[in-house]
């Protein structure tokens, strides 16, 4: 059977757990190096990016990170976990944080504010349309997102969200130092496959919808087909 890692230092990891209980895949905690050993695939939960990347230091957990992510075994990135595979992010204050990157992409950290400016909102997702139902649509559930500001051309993008009107606007200082507002679009993108990295600015694992989840474990079997031969994907959501 195929086991999935979760990367337990912080935030909502529990509920990836729940998520992949409900469809019949073994989840583990991972909150050391070597517990990323014998893993086919690695959930990196949202939460607070900054607390994740002090802990990830303090167990001396990225490069054995960044070596996962670079063998091309499946990660999957929710919210903070996005801003962990991002290659560049911005609108960090104090100089920024350490990230695993690999996804290339610029995230913005809070692009759609504070906890104040969190939401939940219905967003159209083509890929899905195709798994249980044939829903195009889920429930992004938005709590201090971030948002993908620009992608590199190997990346698909499989959802975008329209800007909220009463977001605070983000800048960030130019080349000259002058603080210069970084979006004007009315759309920005939020979940992308670039590969074997997923990342979603939402929390899929905050809803009983498990489309997600089991998207990313066809990611992995994609990758890894012999582990999951003995894995059966009928139980129920
Ligand atoms: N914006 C948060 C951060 O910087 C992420 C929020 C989340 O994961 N829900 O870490």
């Amino acid at each position: 059977m195929a086991v999935v890692g979760v990367l337990a230092l912080q935030g909502s990891y529990n509920e990836h757990m729940s998520a992949l209980r409900r469809i019949g895949v073994k989840g583990v905690e991972v909150r050391k190096p070597e517990q990323l050993q014998g893993l086919d695939s690695l959930i990196i939960p949202g939460g607070e990016s900054t607390t994740m990347a002090k802990l990830a230091n303090y167990h001396n957990l990225f490069p054995a990170l960044r070596e996962f992510v670079g063998a091309g075994k499946p990660v999957w990135g929710t919210c903070a976990g996005l801003i962990f595979l991002a290659n560049k992010a911005v609108g960090q204050k104090l100089g920024g944080q350490e990230l695993v990157g690999g996804l290339d992409c610029t995230v913005h950290r809070n692009f759609f504010g504070s906890q104040l400016q969190s939401f939940e909102t219905e967003l159209s997702v083509p890929m899905l349309a195709d798994k249980e139902g044939g829903s195009n649509t889920c429930r992004g559930v938005f709590i201090r997102a971030p948002a993908i500001l620009e992608v590199g051309s190997d990346v698909e993008i499989l959802a975008e969200c329209p800007v909220p009107s009463g977001r605070p606007s983000i800048t960030i200082p130019s080349a000259e130092g002058v603080e210069e507002e970084v979006y004007s679009k009315d759309r920005v993108i939020v979940a992308v496959r670039q590969g074997s990295i997923l990342a979603t600015a939402f929390h899929p694992e905050l809803t009983s919808d498990c489309r997600w989840h089991r998207f990313f474990l066809d990611m992995d079997k994609e990758s890894h087909p012999k582990a999951f031969s003995a894995l059966s994907l009928s139980s129920s959501s």
